[in-house]
């Protein structure tokens, strides 16, 4: 066994309210550049749609990920000769017109105009050309349905088994943000030439040496959920870094902290890197939220935290893995999923899957969906969420709603269904955490600069580390 680390979020989907101000605040910070323009570290699309990129998920198209040949772990562009033929030429390239061509106004058009009949308007022009544009596409097109061409093209309705026609009484829909997963298994890491994308040792973060990186952009097909990103000003590759300088200082990323709906969790997990390669060799896609289930630690376990010692995992990160907000919803408690598991990556970044809207029904007093009866269709959260594994998504909603049933008892003085009065305690917890958490209950990040080297400081110093005025 050998233990390591990872710093993981999950989002809690009921409550994403689609603002934007995630996506905006890392905008800000990471990507307000020359040659970025276009980049969204974090973006939040609609579901049902195609994304950002455009058809994102249409592995057959981009050939992101892993897949079994033989049993065996390939990346789906090909072997390593294979890759290096394509070194010069890569089909699988996403375009801009996948992504975007980013644009500003004519601004100074409405500050000088001279006196008219008609209002001055600020026209679009490129970013890219500096040239007049009529804009066509956008990172957010599909925006609450926008666009309903596009949102019948979401693969994910393709493959679902059963029909949705998209009709009004039909309609359903969703925010869902997304950043780098960091994976255990990362295939943008894996695809490099260059070895110039590494995963930290310290926390598992996946970040892109722009010392090293050279450009040959194998690292953007690879990636199956397309978040590595080409610069074209510094013909480097760059991606989400997890706010790797705030981690360090205690703190979640930006996105986490600047959220609306609250709805992101920050902590610890410790898992057992000799079983990452077999977990994400689960023959059965449908499978492998197990596997990874059993590749994650349980920090309260000695032997762990023995094990856990002897690989110079800092005290401070094993206590922050016993509290760690993402380890309940991930493991104790089972309710968050990764996404797209069959692109066998094994993400990091999780997601409790939306209730669909709890209406009132006239003739009862107030009605709880079952799980199989909700507006969003199953199948469609089991292609998103359970690798096609309708299970895995079932049950996660049901404890979502025992939950709700539990604490409606608990306001009504209803008498709480004898199957759930075992676990009303954890209900309770879970309610704490998904509903009225505190900032410090839902991001628990060690603090202190990155793990090995704040030791080998306490171990040069024999105090804390900081040698200037506050340090101990
Ligand atoms: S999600 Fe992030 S870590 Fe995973 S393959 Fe893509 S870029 Fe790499
Ligand atoms: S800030 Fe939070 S609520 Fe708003 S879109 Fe982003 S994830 Fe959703």
């Amino acid at each position: 066994m050998k233990i390591k680390a990872q710093i993981s979020m999950v989002m809690n989907l009921d409550k994403c309210i689609g603002c934007h101000t995630c996506s905006i605040a890392c905008k800000n910070v990471w990507t307000n550049r020359q040659g970025a323009e276009y980049m969204y570290f974090n973006n939040v699309e609609t579901k049902p749609g195609t994304g950002y990129p455009k058809h994102w998920e249409n592995q057959a198209k981009w050939k992101g990920g892993w897949e079994l040949k033989d049993g065996k772990l390939q990346l789906r562009s090909g072997s390593k000769s294979e890759r290096l033929l394509k070194l010069f030429y890569h089909p699988e390239q996403p375009e801009m017109d996948d992504y975007y061509e980013p644009w500003t106004y004519d601004y100074e058009s409405l500050l000088s105009s001279k006196r008219k009949k008609h209002q001055p308007v600020a026209r679009p022009r490129s970013l890219i050309t500096q040239k007049r544009m009529e804009i066509k596409w956008g990172p957010n097109w599909e925006d609450d349905l926008a666009d309903g061409e596009s949102v019948r093209q979401d693969i994910n309705l393709k493959n679902m088994a059963g029909e949705i026609t998209m009709e009004f009484h039909d309609l359903f829909m969703k925010y869902l943000p997304r950043v780098c997963n960091h994976c255990l298994n990362p295939a943008c890491v894996a695809a490099c030439p260059s070895g110039a994308i590494y995963k930290r040792e310290e926390d598992g973060v996946v970040l892109v040496s722009q010392d090293g990186c050279r450009g040959w952009r194998h690292c953007i097909p690879a990636c199956p959920y397309k978040k590595v990103y080409f610069n074209w000003k510094t013909n480097k590759a760059e991606k989400c870094i997890f706010c790797f300088p705030r981690l360090e200082n205690g703190l979640p990323t930006i996105c986490t902290d600047t959220c609306v709906g609250r709805l992101r969790y920050m902590g610890v997990l410790l898992y057992d890197m000799d079983k990452v390669k077999e977990a994400a060799s689960e023959p059965e896609a449908g499978n492998i939220y197990h596997s990874v289930l059993d590749i994650l630690l349980d920090p309260h376990d000695p032997a762990v935290i023995e094990a856990a010692r002897k690989e110079g995992i800092p005290a401070n990160w094993l206590e922050a893995a016993q509290h760690s907000p993402v380890y309940r919803l991930i493991k104790e408690w089972k309710i968050a999923l990764p996404l797209h598991a069959e692109y066998r990556t094994l993400p990091m970044v999780w997601y409790v899957p939306p209730l669909s809207p709890i209406t009132r029904r006239m003739e009862a007093d107030v009605y709880l969906p079952e799980v199989h009866d909700m507006r969003i269709p199953l199948a469609y959260l089991a292609e998103l969420f359970g690798a096609g594994n309708t299970g895995v998504v079932a049950q996660s909603l049901q404890k979502l709603l025992d939950m709700r049933l539990v604490m409606r008892c608990q306001e009504t003085g209803e008498e709480i269904p004898q199957r759930l009065a075992e676990d009303v305690v954890v209900y309770k917890d879970m309610y704490r955490l998904l509903a009225i958490a505190k900032y410090k209950d839902r991001c628990n990040i060690p603090a202190g600069i990155s793990a090995k080297s704040q030791d080998k400081l306490r171990e040069l110093q024999g105090t804390c580390g900081y040698n200037c005025p506050g340090g101990c």
